[in-house]
This record gives C-alpha cells, structure tokens and sequence, in this order.
C-alpha cells in the first residue's frame, strides 16, 4: 500500500522525466484510477485508489497516462499508443484495473477457522463469525486496520 504523498512524488518523478509542462493532481473517482487530460496537461490519479495500489501499480498507473500525453487523445489506446506504452515499460493493458472490493476494505478479521470478514469502517461493540455461530461455535472476531 502507497501513501498520497509517496504517490505524488513519484507522480512528479515521472511526469518530470517523460514530460514538458504537465503537472499531476488527486481526482476523486472511485471508478478508475488515473485519467489524462490532455486539455489542461495534467495526469490525476484517485485518491481513494491509489492507497490500495502497491508501488509497482502506481508507477504502472503513471506510466499509461504518461503515455496518453505523450501521444495525444486521438491515439486512444490503439497501436501508437501501446507502443509509446511499451517503450515506457508499461506492461499492463488498455485499462488499469480497480482495486477489488477485497483489496479495498480497510478492517479485515479471521476467525480460528479461517473465516473472513471485512469491513471498510471500524467496526464498532463485538462481533462473532456468523458461519461458526451456526455450529454453536463463538469466536469474537479481531479487526486489524490494514491500511
Ligand atoms: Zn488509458
Ligand atoms: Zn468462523
């Protein structure tokens, strides 16, 4: 998991190096995670996504919008583009997948048996596995803050 601030010095570490008067910025999608736009030279990147990416996938993230500037909104994500693209090192595909469900949640517990429950806000009183309470078995569940 990434940091905003650790992403946006990467962010500037890239653009710098690939770009010439382009900036970067957080959007607020929740959908996608990174955009291009072309109109005012600037690449954003999700806040709430990228916290969910590993260094790797942000560096990816950046690179495929790197090279949508680099080769214009017309290009698309046809041929110039992948190539453009590939040169960069980007070796992901023509969209950059959003974080799961999984992935995202921010409490995660595991009962003894191995039954998991996740939660993006902290979970407040007590809980048990439902699954093992079915058995008559009662096993408190222990959120961990993964983030
Ligand atoms: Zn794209
Ligand atoms: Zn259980």
């Amino acid at each position: 998991m990434t940091t905003l601030a650790w992403t946006r010095r990467r962010a500037d570490e890239l653009i710098g190096a690939h770009l010439e008067r382009w900036s970067f910025d957080f959007d607020h999608a929740r959908t996608r995670v990174g955009c291009c736009h072309y109109g005012d030279r600037r690449i954003t990147l999700s806040r709430h996504l990228v916290l969910y990416l590993t260094a790797p996938e942000v560096d990816q993230a950046l690179l495929h919008e790197i090279a949508h500037a680099l080769v214009g909104a017309k290009a698309g994500h046809g041929p110039a583009w992948r190539k453009q693209a590939a040169r960069l090192g980007y070796t992901g595909r023509r969209t950059i997948p959003v974080p799961d469900a999984r992935r995202q949640a921010r409490w995660a517990a595991r009962c003894p048996r191995g039954h998991e429950y996740l939660r993006h806000r902290r979970p407040s009183g007590k809980a048990y596995c439902s699954i093992c309470a079915k058995a008559g078995e009662w096993h408190l569940l222990r959120f961990e803050d993964r983030r």
